[in-house]
């Protein structure tokens, strides 16, 4: 079912969101980006006239109560975020009587669902690997169905906004799905975005296509890199992972970060590049410092050619300008994951200017962009750029695993 043919009016729904919120040491919320980010279902669901349980998870409490990770915390945010009172129940398991006294138009919280091990359907206290593990398993899987098969209990629909969790198999995530015929599931309004802007760059994108790659790990990406080989005209290697492929290369790095053991999978990456036809670009040049730190001493080098004792820590202005060229060319474009240290202001511009060049090619070339993963995320924000760019996704994990060409198990249970 699509989320918007559906009327909730005499329905109570049970939405699984992300209220995964950061909270400070007293318990107040210090960023609601993902209170906000629910908004429109929910507020579709209060004014079709519908009930609305919203359940969440916060933090890994690990099967544990943990009271520094209670959802209570966030009751009076959520209230205020919907203009309706919220109420809670303290305990997921076992809220029966609050869902069952809910209204129309009314909304109620749940507790923490990791309080539960069930949400998660980890084995708790038994080591993988060991004889006991297999049947520990099994019999979680068991606890994990009849865990979402409660909260099933609650509701009559089910709708899944929680993107930050698609790539979890979890019992409110997945395995409650299972309760529901295919009329009463249904994802959310903010899943459904996220997945077409991921199928607007995996699925239909138009050519050229474009994907920059950065941040600090070449084994993080490497399925990453895999997948987009077979789907994009430029691929754009940056930042810290880009060593491994020069030093792989026979190329003098200095102390840049590298990981020795993936050099065979990176010139497979720069053989395979080839044999497509994908223009795999990387740096030419690396703003390098003497230390890691924001006050190190600065030289541009030569990328294949960088000095003892000095690492590469920001893409130089010419690897730019290359890179840039390519950008505007671009059609279709997939940021994820900074091209230099840019939380050091000295090492940042590399990072800000691909920011801009993206943000250009939308603006002006009429580009469909998507940035996501938490750093690439983190730096459109810092430059202000994340509304001149077409979509910025608030999942970093699920969204990793999806152009890595998972299938999300949040959005198969439901598709
Ligand atoms: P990731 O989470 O893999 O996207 O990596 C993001 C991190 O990579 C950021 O914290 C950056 O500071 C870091 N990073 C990017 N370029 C470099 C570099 N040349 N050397 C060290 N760290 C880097």
């Amino acid at each position: 079912m699509k989320i918007e043919n559906f009327n909730f009016a005499g329905h109570k729904a049970i939405v699984r969101v992300d209220f995964n919120v950061p909270l400070d040491a007293n318990g107040n919320v210090t960023d609601d980006t993902r209170i906000r980010g629910a908004l429109p279902t929910l507020k579709k669901i209060l004014s079709d006239g519908g009930a609305l349980i919203m359940m969440s998870h916060m933090g890994k409490p690990k099967g544990k109560v943990k009271p520094e990770l209670s959802l209570s915390q966030i009751v009076k945010n959520v209230s205020a975020a919907l203009g309706v009172e919220v109420k809670f129940a303290k305990d997921a398991g076992n809220a029966e009587a609050e869902a069952s006294s809910l209204k129309g138009g009314e909304a109620l919280l749940l507790e923490n669902l990791r309080y539960y091990a069930e949400e998660e359907g980890k084995p708790v206290g038994v080591e993988k690997g060991t004889p006991e593990y297999d049947a520990a398993k099994a019999e979680m899987k068991n606890r994990q169905k009849d865990f979402a098969k409660k909260l099933a209990s609650y509701a009559d629909v089910y709708v899944n906004d929680a993107f930050g969790t698609a790539h979890r198999k979890h019992a409110s995530t997945a395995v409650i799905a299972d309760y529901f015929d295919a009329d009463h599931k249904m994802l959310g309004l903010l899943m459904e975005k996220e997945v077409k802007a991921i199928d607007n760059v995996l699925k239909n994108a138009e050519h050229p296509f474009t994907a920059i790659i950065g941040g600090s790990k070449v084994s993080s990406k490497l399925a990453v890199i895999k997948n987009l080989l077979d789907k994009v005209d430029n691929l754009i290697i940056g930042g810290g992972m880009g060593y491994t492929f020069i030093k792989a290369q026979g190329g003098k790095i200095g102390n840049s970060l590298h990981e020795d053991d993936l050099m065979p999978e990176a010139l497979n990456v720069i053989k395979a590049a080839k044999e497509k036809g994908v223009n795999l670009s990387l740096s030419v040049a690396t703003v390098a410092g003497d230390k890691f730190s924001n006050d190190a001493n600065r030289q541009t080098v030569d990328i294949y050619n960088i000095p003892d004792g000095w690492e590469g820590m920001d893409a130089s202005e010419q690897s730019v300008e290359n890179w840039k060229k390519i950008i505007m060319s671009s059609k279709t474009i997939l940021w994820n994951g900074p091209v230099g240290v840019f939380e050091f202001e000295n090492f940042s511009r590399g990072t800000g200017d691909i920011a801009k060049a993206v943000a250009e090619a939308t603006q002006k070339n009429g580009a469909y962009s998507l940035v996501g993963g938490g750093d690439s995320v983190a730096a459109v924000n810092k430059f202000g750029l994340a509304d001149k760019v077409s979509y910025v996704s608030t999942g970093g994990g699920a969204m990793l695993e999806a152009i890595e060409g998972k299938i999300l198990p949040g959005v198969a249970a439901i598709e």
